[in-house]
């Protein structure tokens, strides 16, 4: 293993851990992020972190996202819950002065730990968002929330449910999209990709 460099007791290299690197890893990334994650290219400035919305609620902040997918940590990123807790805001990845793009990343991690079949709240809410965007091409928002909190969350958001609807917010029927069958050959189209 190659010595670490230092400079006045600060690792010059931190960035690109050779001995820690799981290229694999890194490639899964890169494929489902796009070309617009450059990962390698991150200098750990910390840019990203220091203006994400959501930092306090977050376990790894993206910088240290970044840092672990470069060393393809995986256990680390999969199980990270700020992968659930990123709002993709882009705050990050307009910062970014190394064109990294801290939020594709996250994207891309999502998908590949809800392809490894990580379960948590997140992605159980995420799976039937997407279930009911399929049955009718639009949400139907008192449905999502029978769905995901049950019998006690439709009660507890009854009294707002009824002032939006009252207000023109929220229809208390299902819509549905103008051109089903054009929506589902986009669908198929998606999920062929
Ligand atoms: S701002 Fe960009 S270069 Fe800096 S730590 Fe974040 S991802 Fe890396
Ligand atoms: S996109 Fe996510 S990681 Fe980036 S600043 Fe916004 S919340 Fe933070």
């Amino acid at each position: 293993m190659a010595a670490k460099k230092c400079f006045f007791g600060m690792k010059v290299d931190r960035q690109v851990d050779g001995d820690k690197m799981n290229p694999n890893f890194l490639k899964k990334v890169i494929s489902e992020g796009g070309d617009g994650a450059a990962i390698a290219a991150c200098m750990q400035c910390g840019t990203c972190s220091g203006g994400c919305t959501n930092i306090d609620r977050m376990d790894l902040s993206p910088r240290k996202l970044i840092l672990m997918v470069q060393r393809g940590d995986w256990e680390t990123v999969l199980k990270s819950e700020s992968l659930w807790l990123c709002t993709s805001c882009y705050t990050c990845t307009s910062r970014c002065p190394r064109g990294v793009r801290p939020s594709d990343v996250i994207e891309a991690v999502k998908a590949i730990a809800i392809r490894e079949g990580i379960q948590n709240d997140s992605t159980r809410f995420n799976q039937i968002f997407v279930e009911l965007v399929q049955k009718r091409g639009i949400l139907f928002e008192p449905e999502l929330m029978q769905k995901y909190g049950g019998m006690e969350a439709m009660l507890e958001q009854a009294k707002l449910g009824i002032q939006l609807a009252l207000k023109g917010k929220m229809s208390p029927f299902p819509a549905k999209v103008k051109d089903p069958k054009k929506f589902n050959e986009v669908l198929e189209k998606a999920s062929q990709k």
